[in-house]
């Protein structure tokens, strides 16, 4: 038996089991606040759906997707500052994504040089974007300002589509295409068609009219295991947590009070705490509960949230083909194309590019060598150098479950950090942060779970019962 039970000198100790985003945070601020933290990872790595690999096919250090941020990621962003990994992230000073058609037309969503207030600032992008007509871009104004002033926690905004919302703000679908679906598809990973009106307002409100700053795009410099995975590990070591990787948790053992006595690991092994933080995804978490607490609040509804995939592939060719860190395109399968050897600063003659595919519906089931072929094919068409290159490989990285699914109703089933068993407490992008799958919200969810931790401890140290010595654990 292994115990994690809290030393002398330590307010309590706490059994953190995942080491994604959501339980680096938790178990990061639970320790600097002196609190004896084990943190215990299935993988052999911290990282979680952020991550990248050595590719065994080309010999290359692979992202499993590209990560990209914007300037709202508040709390992500000092995170990355903690834990000292912010200069491998870049982030634009001010936004300026290039957004091409099928044509090749090439139009900009920028803010404006000079200061202007939002949404002030993106006027001048708005005017001369090409991708809209005159009478599309007069709606789609009105549904910006409609945007800005709808509340979006009325009840009903949680029930009906963004798209709904949208054509009800009379936008036509050309401008659902390639205006609302560029500011949403990328964010919340699925169509305006599929996700609540609430989310897609909140993408608007919070990622792009709230300050010129909030939608500058950002983006890891290196591969995701040295921007996030590396530098939280070595931080979470110089906290004093103990780091426990490639072991993962196999059962979360709870006593007929409901209170969690113990986590059993897969080799068998019995680690026990004061409190327990669960940041694993929402559909691990059921199978490691005992069946008496996965029937009660909030575990039931968490079989009702879904998942949405993405597709990036990686290309190699033999020159450069574009220029620029990245763009976005329209009306076509590829979506994002990011410069990785622009991005990364390698300069071999060649160029290693990223298409990154979110809401990848219509090809998650396709053959990778079938994808291939076919995103070779766009970039042809979409890039006159790519014409005269050689691919000199490709690799198709596949993520079937790569975020939950911002739904329509599924705001209310994403519970808050506490859970029927009173030292349990949840983590993970999915529960119920207000932000869409993304590593802000894991972030978030981690410092709402420590948070509920620590409170409950302070609760319990002021209780006559902890005054009169209760053991912990
Ligand atoms: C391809 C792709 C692209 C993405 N793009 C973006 C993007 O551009 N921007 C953005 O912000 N977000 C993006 N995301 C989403 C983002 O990666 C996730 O929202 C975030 O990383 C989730 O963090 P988490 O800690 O909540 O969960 P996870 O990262 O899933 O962490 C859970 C951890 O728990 C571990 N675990 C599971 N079971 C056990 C067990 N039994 N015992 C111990 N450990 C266990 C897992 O191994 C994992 O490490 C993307 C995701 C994918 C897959």
């Amino acid at each position: 038996m292994n115990a994690a039970t809290a030393g002398h000198g330590h307010p309590g100790s706490a059994l953190v089991i995942g080491g994604g985003l959501a339980g680096i945070a938790a178990a990061a601020r639970l320790a600097e606040a002196g609190w004896k933290v084990t943190l215990l990872e299935a993988r052999a790595a911290l990282g979680g759906r952020a991550f990248s690999y050595r590719d065994p096919q080309t010999g290359r250090e692979l992202d499993n997707g590209q990560h990209v941020i914007v300037g709202a990621c508040r709390n992500l962003i000092d995170f990355l500052e903690r834990i000292g990994a912010r200069h491998l992230w870049k982030l634009q000073r001010r936004l300026d994504v290039a957004v091409y058609d099928r044509s090749g037309r090439r139009g900009r969503l920028y803010g404006a040089p000079v200061p202007a207030p939002a949404p002030a600032h993106l006027l001048p992008a708005f005017l001369t974007y090409p991708h809209l007509g005159a009478r599309d871009k007069l709606q789609a104004g009105r549904g910006l300002m409609a945007a800005m002033l709808t509340n979006r926690r009325q009840p009903h905004l949680e029930d009906m589509t963004f798209y709904d919302w949208l054509r009800s703000r009379g936008q036509s679908e050309r401008a659902i295409s390639n205006l609302w679906n560029v500011l949403v598809e990328g964010t919340l990973n699925d169509h305006a068609r599929d996700v609540s009106a609430a989310m897609g307002l909140m993408m608007v409100q919070d990622g792009l009219l709230q300050g010129r700053h909030e939608a500058n795009v950002g983006y890891p410099t290196v591969a995701l295991g040295d921007a996030i995975g590396k530098p939280a590990q070595r931080y979470l070591h110089r906290l004093g947590v103990r780091l426990l990787l490639g072991r993962a948790a196999r059962c979360i053992n709870a006593g007929g009070d409901n209170r969690v006595h113990s986590v059993t690991v897969g080799n068998g092994e019995t680690l026990r705490a004061d409190a327990y933080v669960s940041a694993v995804p929402f559909w691990t978490l059921p199978n490691l509960l005992p069946d008496a607490l996965a029937a009660q609040p909030p575990f039931p509804d968490l079989a009702r949230l879904q998942t949405s995939p993405i597709i990036n592939i990686h290309l190699r060719y033999d020159r450069a083909v574009m220029r620029g860190d990245f763009c976005y395109f329209v009306q076509s399968p590829l979506q994002w194309v990011f410069n990785h050897s622009g991005i990364v600063g390698i300069d071999d003659g060649g160029q290693s590019l990223t298409v990154s595919i979110s809401a990848a519906w219509e090809y998650i089931d396709r053959g990778r060598r079938e994808l291939a072929e076919m995103i070779a094919g766009e970039m042809r068409a979409a890039f006159p150098k790519a014409r005269r290159a050689t691919l000199l490989d490709s690799v198709v990285v596949k993520q079937r479950n790569a975020t939950f699914r911002c739904a329509p109703g599924a705001s209310r089933r994403r519970p808050g950090p506490r859970t029927a068993a009173p030292n349990l407490f949840l983590a993970g992008e999915w529960t119920d942060t207000g932000w869409p799958s993304t590593m802000e919200s894991a972030v978030i969810s981690g410092y709402n779970a420590a948070s509920a931790v620590m409170s409950d401890r302070a609760g319990a140290a002021t209780s006559p019962e902890h005054n009169h010595g209760r053991p912990m654990g």
